[in-house]
């Protein structure tokens, strides 16, 4: 299959209205897109991804006005994050309206909304005029891409088209938020932290990232955003073993950065989150074995970097 490229979201959307998959940008990463209402389609996207058939997507919306196409109702904490988040980088789990195809939820009764707020990504999902189920476009537990280059790499010839945008802002995926609970349960922490949601919610729980304890969080439970390199959590640079096919990422700089092959030392928690994948992608081409990655401290984004270290870390 041909993979057209395209700058204009009115031309990606007529692929996506045909019953084709399209990725498109947001601002936390690219997504691999397909129409709600095509269940055919949708298959489609797990089939291109080689995404396990229990993990559910995540539906992205242009407005909140169109929750109800997919969602039975708004629990009254959803609509509280909704008025403070929304346009942004949360996932919501609602309530799932009987009309959306279950392939979309892997038969979940709840279903994930996201309003991205990147201008491209609503001028698409503008012209789409359908809900858009889309997971990470990225082959299945590779980092996610953070560029329509990545996307290309893992998934050109696999799917119909690509919406051609910069860079994404974020890097890390959305926080993905369980309101059907009381308090509200934080499943995957992301680009809008804990601190925040509590500062709105109050009480806010958040599930284990225990990969042994049951999540409720389907997707995660595999293995994810993983380089073809070993990643190996360091707390303190020293850790890092010389090299020539050896990688550094982290705040602090090794004392010796010429024993290894590539070193990367990232300004704060946001540069940090925003290039990690990207890194491992460029360590992948150049064919580096191990990333040292230096864990942060588990506050606001840093909660989220530390959780895709550390999957990135499992084997
Ligand atoms: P991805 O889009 O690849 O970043 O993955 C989407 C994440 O959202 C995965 O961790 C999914 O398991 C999670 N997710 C999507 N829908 C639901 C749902 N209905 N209930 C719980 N988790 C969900
Ligand atoms: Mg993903």
């Amino acid at each position: 299959m041909a993979t057209t490229r395209t700058t204009s979201p009115t031309e990606a959307a007529h692929h996506l209205r045909r019953g084709n998959l399209v990725a498109f940008p947001t601002e936390t990463v690219y997504g691999l897109g397909a129409d709600a209402f095509r269940p055919d389609a949708v298959r489609r996207i797990f089939e291109a991804k080689g995404r396990p058939a229990d993990n559910p997507l995540i539906v992205h919306l242009r407005r909140q006005e169109q929750i109800g196409q997919v969602a039975a109702r708004i629990p009254p904490v959803a609509q509280h994050l909704l008025d403070t988040f929304v346009p942004g980088p949360l996932t919501l789990i609602l309530p799932k309206h009987d009309n959306l195809p279950s392939v979309v939820t892997a038969d979940l009764e709840t279903v994930g909304i996201r309003v991205p707020r990147l201008p491209l990504a609503q001028s698409f999902l503008e012209a789409c005029d359908t809900p858009v189920p889309a997971p990470s476009a990225n082959r299945s537990g590779r980092p996610s891409p953070t560029s329509w280059e990545a996307v290309e790499h893992d998934l050109g010839g696999r799917i119909d088209c690509i919406l051609q945008g910069g860079r994404t802002d974020a890097g890390v995926e959305s926080t993905v938020v369980d309101c059907t609970t009381d308090p509200a349960t934080v499943l995957r922490p992301g680009a809008v932290s804990v601190e925040s949601l509590r500062r709105t919610l109050g009480e806010v729980q958040v599930a284990s990232s225990d990969a042994d304890a049951a999540p409720r969080s389907p997707g995660t439970r595999h293995r994810h955003y993983a380089p073809s390199a070993q990643v190996q959590l360091v707390e303190d640079p020293s850790e890092a073993a010389s090299g020539d096919r050896h990688a550094y990422v982290g705040l602090d700089a090794p004392a010796h950065t010429d024993a290894l092959g590539a070193v990367y030392i990232e300004e704060d928690v946001r540069t940090y989150a925003h290039d990690l994948f990207h890194i491992f992608r460029v360590c992948d081409e150049n064919e580096v074995e191990v990333i040292y990655a230096q864990t942060v401290s588990p506050t606001g984004l840093g909660r989220a970097l530390n959780d895709r270290l550390r999957r990135a870390a499992a084997r």
